[in-house]
């Protein structure tokens, strides 16, 4: 098929290597299920559902590089309402239950407007919160993505530079973001809006290991005009044990 996603991709490349069956199923468990009731395996349970999940630290937590008033008008109002809506847009969509939010944005372009903005809206900022966490001083990624950035980029400095460039350079509202792609490379890339490059129209299609939120409404009451300070800063708080964790699961699917 022309358009083949990136995820049909994936199963088939992981189905068709000389083992299994196992890695078939894992991946489809991503696609088809984050129903809390059922077996949950670590793959499955990266899966995104539509409700928003708690933050995993209180909003003044990420001080003094991101201020708690952005985190909450952030978290309670712009990711809320995404949440709401892409729930909307799903039940006049006639999207199954069960459905995960990944499978949507794989195949976004069948799909509304609304849905298009709205689940992405929800996958990235559920994504965004989960890769942060109170600031740290040498705070830098360690084990199998440390080496995977070093090969990619040359070294973990090489990679802030282009990624602060791909994010400094987005024009308007956007993400910047580390994927996967099909070939289990390592890229940068940056998406205008709430897309991603999950979504079947993206340019460059991989699963996101981590994105950088560049709105204005991510950073604007601290740094307002000066994107490129919110953007110099935010390694402080980056997650890199969640990261890490992402991309060594990421790799086996
Ligand atoms: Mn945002």
């Amino acid at each position: 098929m022309e358009n083949e996603n990136f995820y049909n991709r994936r199963k088939f490349l992981s189905s068709s290597a000389k083992g299994l069956l196992i890695a078939g199923l894992a991946s489809s468990e991503i696609l088809t299920s984050c129903s809390p009731g059922k077996k949950v395996t670590l793959e499955k349970s990266m899966a995104t559902g539509f409700d928003q999940t708690p933050l995993p630290y209180s909003y003044s937590a990420l001080e003094d590089v991101i201020d708690a008033l952005t985190m909450e008008i952030h978290y309670t109002k712009h990711a809320a309402g995404y949440s709401k809506n892409l729930k909307e847009a799903a039940a006049a969509e006639g999207v199954p239950a069960g459905t995960s939010v990944e499978e949507i944005l794989a195949k976004v372009s069948k799909y509304s407007t609304k849905m298009r903005n709205n689940a992405g809206g929800h996958f990235n900022h559920e994504l965004f919160w989960k890769t942060m966490r109170p600031k740290r001083s040498n705070n830098v990624p360690q084990g199998a993505l440390a080496t995977a950035i070093d090969g990619a980029f040359t070294s973990f400095e090489g990679f802030k530079l282009q990624f602060a460039n791909a994010a400094g350079s987005r024009f308007g509202s956007g993400w910047a973001w580390l994927i996967l792609d099909r070939n289990n490379s390592l890229k940068i890339v940056s998406t205008p809006n709430q897309d991603n490059p999950i979504m079947d129209v993206a340019e460059v299609k991989g699963m996101p290991v981590f994105g950088l939120d560049v709105w204005e409404h991510a950073y604007y009451l601290k740094y307002q005009n000066k994107r490129a300070d919110y953007i110099s800063r935010w390694w402080e708080v980056a997650n890199w044990d969640y990261i890490q964790n992402r991309y060594e699961q990421l790799i086996k699917i």
